[in-house]
């Protein structure tokens, strides 16, 4: 164990303590919050909302953008755009960030647990259809209908997970016959492509998070991201409490939320839209130095982007083949003692105890196998100027 340790130490580059991923500041970013500070524009009606939301549709080729207080409203504010009412059950791979599951509860529906792919770690398309299939019969409105529950499986949230693309297009092919609005959690993908396509292009709506540990961040935020004109202002709409415009009058005719992000947090988000290329070069770079280095192991796969994608590589991942969870809970406290945070992947969705009654796949065996073999490492920026 120790030599394990040891070996994986040595593969990463800058000293300790390291995070798993860090922003950097740099005077840019200082001067464009300053400048909100002496204009006194700091709230979302600021100028530099409006600029960061056109870096994100042009950066992106979405024509829409609208930007949040975080990924997880976003994710809520979407399902509601695409339908999700109370009782409607909403498809979510039980491997993900805890925010895909929780935004279904805020919009009033339930997360029903998929089985992912060892692929890409998202949701695994073939598994999906098959079992649709069996789970699921169309009513004479062409809903999705549960089975078992009677409910109303009214959308999917595909995952694109640590950055890597997950299998869009074929998990789309298979929503759309089983009409499921799609709502893309491209919350760790900001800069990944399915071949010429932002992540983001194969859903309905598509979401991106800007939270402190993501590639790009304005301390806490999000985007919906959508081709589709009616969403978009759905989307200004419920998160500026559905206000009419007017000189004077507050009328509003809609119980809404206040979601939008402030200026101040969007002024960083386009300091760093200026330097994105930057950033995403230097990620592919400490990707490829750890690809480099693990490929000498024999009983370690560094976690690839899938062939014909390309990912922005947020979080660097290996999976360490067969691993016992006693071994890999040391592994990862070894790590950790010597100031090195790596992490696993999240506990499974369909292991957390306020989801226990959430309806599910039967077999989750490539969820638990990955939730016990990947390892993520320290993956910020800075790391790719370290030798
Ligand atoms: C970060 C993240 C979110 C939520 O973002 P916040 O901005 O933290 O609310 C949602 N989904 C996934 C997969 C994430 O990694």
């Amino acid at each position: 164990m120790l030599r394990r340790i040891e070996s994986i130490v040595k593969k990463v580059s800058g000293q300790p303590p390291l995070y798993l991923h860090e922003p950097r500041f740099l005077k840019d970013d200082e001067l464009y919050v300053q400048d909100c500070l002496r204009t006194g524009w700091v709230s979302y009606a600021g100028e530099y909302v409006k600029k960061f939301e056109e870096h994100l549709s042009s950066f992106t080729g979405l024509n829409y953008a609208a930007a949040t207080v975080n990924g997880t409203v976003a994710l809520q504010v979407a399902l509601q755009i695409v339908g999700v009412t109370a009782g409607d059950e909403v498809l979510v791979p039980s491997i993900t960030f805890v925010a895909s599951a929780n935004a279904v509860v805020h919009a009033g529906g339930t997360s029903h647990f998929i089985e992912v792919s060892e692929r890409d770690f998202g949701i695994d398309a073939l598994k999906l259809d098959e079992y649709l299939q069996r789970i699921s019969y169309s009513d004479d409105q062409g809903h999705c209908i549960n089975k078992k529950t009677k409910k109303i499986i009214r959308a999917i949230v595909p995952v694109h997970i640590l950055g890597h693309p997950c299998s869009i297009e074929d998990i789309s092919n298979v929503a759309r016959r089983y009409n499921l609005k799609i709502v893309e959690d491209a919350a760790e993908s900001l800069g990944s492509f399915v071949s010429h396509d932002h992540v983001g292009h194969f859903g309905d709506i598509a979401v991106l998070s800007f939270n402190g540990n993501k590639l790009l961040t304005t301390g806490g935020g999000g985007a919906l991201l959508t081709n589709n004109k009616d969403y978009f202002e759905k989307a200004l709409r419920l998160t500026t409490t559905a206000k009419k415009p007017h000189a004077y009058e507050f009328f509003h005719d809609e119980v809404a939320y206040n979601y939008r992000l402030p200026n101040l947090n969007a002024a960083l988000g386009c300091s760093q839209m200026e330097r994105i290329h930057t950033l995403l070069e230097k990620k592919r770079v400490l990707a490829q130095r750890y690809e480099d280095a693990f490929s000498k192991e024999s009983d370690i796969a560094f976690h690839n982007e899938p062939p014909g994608t390309k990912s922005n590589y947020w979080l660097n991942s290996i999976r360490i083949k067969g691993m016992a969870m006693s071994e890999r809970n040391h592994l990862l406290q070894g790590l950790i003692d010597k100031g090195f945070h790596c992490r696993p992947l999240w506990t499974p969705m369909h292991l957390l105890p306020m989801f226990n009654a959430c309806p599910r796949m039967e077999d989750f065996f490539v969820t638990d196998t990955l939730h016990r073999d990947v390892i993520c490492l320290p993956s910020s920026v800075f790391l790719a100027d370290h030798a």
